[in-house]
Order: C-alpha cells, then structure tokens, then sequence
C-alpha cells in the first residue's frame, strides 16, 4: 500500500540548492525492509550540510535530508521488527543518500532500527538524536580509557553545540569538573546550568607557536576539529584522552607528536554512524536510564517543517545552540 505524505525537499535550483514543503508518496522511497511513519527527527550539522549541497554528505537531488528519525513502523518484512513497534533510526545512509526523517515517512533496512528504549517517546529520543549518540560515545570512551573526575578539568569545544550541551551536561552529572569552551559569550549562563564549571572563550583554543602548552584539562571531549583541536591536544595532562567527533573548525590537523609521545596523550575518534547497530542500542539505553539529561531534555526547541531552512543556516554559520526537534505533527 503507498499513501502520500509530507517532506521538506531539497531541489538544486540553478545552483543554489533550496528547501520546501513537497507532497510525496511512499511508493518512491528506496526499497528497504521496514516503512516508518517518522513523527519527530532531530537537527544535526549534517543536516545542514546536506540541505546546501555538499556532495560529501549527499551526491544526488531533489532529495530529503534527516539523519535522525523516529516514529512507529507501519509496515515490516523483517522478523526483527514488527509494525507498531517504535523505533529510532540514527545514521547509516540515512538522510544521506537515502530519504531521511525531514519527511513524514522513511523506508530503511531492519538492521539500522533501534527499539525505543521503555520509558521513552519519539520526541523524548529525538532530543538526544545523532547529536546526543555521538555525545555519549565521545564520554563512553574516555570513561573506557579511565578518566575519572579526580584526575581533573575535562574540558568540551563547541560547547553550545548540539554535541557539545549534551556532552556538559552528561559529564557534569557523572561528576566531572567541566570546562566549556564556547565563542557563545551570551550563552555562558545556559553552559552553566547545564552543569559547566567553567566557561570560557575560544580563544582558549587559539593558535601558539610553542608544540606544548600548561597541561590544564585532565580529559576533554572535542567537536569542532582544526586548529583548537590542535591547540587542544597541547594542553591535555599526561596520561589523558580526548575523544574527537567534528569538523566544524576544519577537517585539517596540524599537530606534532609531542602531546602524544611526552605526555602520552590519546586521540580518539569517535564514530556514531557506521558502527554497529548494538553499540548504538547501548548508548540509547543508557541515556534512558543512569545517563538521562534532564536539562536538555527540558530545553530542547521543537520547530515545524516551514522553520527547518532558517535553522539549518544557523548551524552553518556557528550560531545553532542546543537540541532542536522537527515536530512533524
Ligand atoms: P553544532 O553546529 O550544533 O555545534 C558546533 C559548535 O561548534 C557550535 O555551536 C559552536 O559552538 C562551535 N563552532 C562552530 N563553528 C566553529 C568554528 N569555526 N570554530 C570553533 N568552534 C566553532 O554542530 P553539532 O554539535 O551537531 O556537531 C558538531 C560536530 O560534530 C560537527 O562537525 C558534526 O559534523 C560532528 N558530528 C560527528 C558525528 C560523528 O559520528 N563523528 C556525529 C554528529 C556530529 P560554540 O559557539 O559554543 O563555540
């Protein structure tokens, strides 16, 4: 059965690429083994880059962007999901390639739906979305490594950020002493709400010559890339990890290996995309339990479809802060 249905369409327009309402139909969503009706997506960087045409992120249009979706299955022809089940999609080639959860329907293969954790709703997930995983996984890995409150400040970059809030908030409440570094001076209060113990410029991260810095941050969550996550790496302890998610700030590093051969210091990347699905069922289930973050979840902005162009421009020039959720009701 294929029924019509609402989406926010990007079409390359002599050039310029431009978002707008567009009537659909389920019959021309990609083959895949389970239809959802999507009731809420999530707004991410990428997003952004996809609805202004960057052809690293999606490489043919008219398409839907919306790397984030949830909502309840309507159709399955998988063993593993049932229709009325509720599910999040995250990552893969959603909102990439594939039509992603700025419309009100999506068709995806079986292996990328995450079950709704129990006490959760779709919006509830979707205030966490893409942003909230990698933010989770970014602190899961320095927790792995050993990072302990005791050992000192950890500090986040792009702290505003939708990575960034969620990354304050769940390390202040794991008991970390956190240093928020944000370019959002009027945001400074929010930081600190949401469990900072410090805020401080961007010019914490600025560009010294010296291949070394006063270590001051015991471990530090990184999601803006290029020169601050640099000049970050030469400012950690010893013997301390910096979990790397973004590129806001450049997709270059240009470091010396000195942070990593005198002080022993760990630069880990941190995928949410293309790893398996039970490690990202593990994040969610945490966040829906001992890692929930009440304030953002209290915070979070719910926009409609006509308000998705002036917020996806936002995060292109920097100025995007904290969770927004596409309400498609
Ligand atoms: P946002 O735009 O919401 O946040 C990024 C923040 O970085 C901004 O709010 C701003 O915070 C800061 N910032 C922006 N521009 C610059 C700049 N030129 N120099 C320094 N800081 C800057 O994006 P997200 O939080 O959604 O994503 C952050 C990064 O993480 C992106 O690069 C995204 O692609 C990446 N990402 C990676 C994932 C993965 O799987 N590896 C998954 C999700 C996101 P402030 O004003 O507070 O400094």
């Amino acid at each position: 059965m294929s029924t019509d249905y609402k989406a926010w369409r990007v079409e390359e327009q002599g050039g310029d690429y431009v978002g707008s309402e567009k009537i659909l139909n389920t019959g021309d969503l990609p083959e895949g083994e389970v239809l959802i009706r999507v009731s809420h997506s999530s707004l991410n960087y990428k997003d952004a880059l996809s609805a202004s045409g960057n052809k690293g992120v999606t490489r043919n249009f008219p398409h839907t962007p919306g790397i984030d979706a949830a909502g309840e299955v309507v159709e399955s022809s998988s063993d593993s999901i049932t229709a009325g089940a509720s599910v999040i999609v995250t990552g893969y080639d959603l909102g990439m390639n594939t039509d992603g959860g700025f419309g009100e329907y999506i068709r995806v293969p079986a292996a990328w739906c995450v079950p709704m954790p129990a006490g959760w709703n779709a919006r509830t997930a979707m205030i966490y979305g893409t942003a909230g995983l990698t933010a989770g996984l970014c602190v899961q890995k320095l927790l792995k490594m050993g990072a302990a409150p005791e050992q000192g400040a950890v500090a986040v970059s792009g702290a505003s950020g939708a990575v960034g809030s969620v990354a304050v908030e769940l390390l202040s409440g794991l008991g970390f002493d956190v240093v928020a570094i944000s370019g959002k001076a009027d945001h400074a209060e929010d930081l600190k709400a949401l469990g900072a113990k410090d805020v401080v410029g961007r010019d914490a991260l600025s560009q010294e010559k010296k291949p070394l810095l006063k270590p001051v941050f015991a471990n530090a969550v990184d999601t803006v890339g290029g020169t601050p996550l640099a000049e970050m790496l030469k400012q950690v302890k010893p013997g301390g990890s910096v979990s790397c998610c973004g590129l806001v700030a450049g997709p270059q590093l240009e470091t010396t290996v000195l942070p990593f051969i005198l002080r022993g210091v760990n630069l880990l990347g941190v995928d949410s995309v293309e790893i398996p699905l039970a490690d990202k069922v593990s994040v969610w289930e945490k966040f829906a339990g001992e890692w929930a973050c009440p304030k953002t979840e209290a915070s979070a902005r719910d926009i409609g479809r006509a308000e998705l162009d002036g917020a996806l421009k936002a995060f292109l020039k920097g100025e995007s802060a904290g969770k927004i959720v596409l309400d498609h009701s």
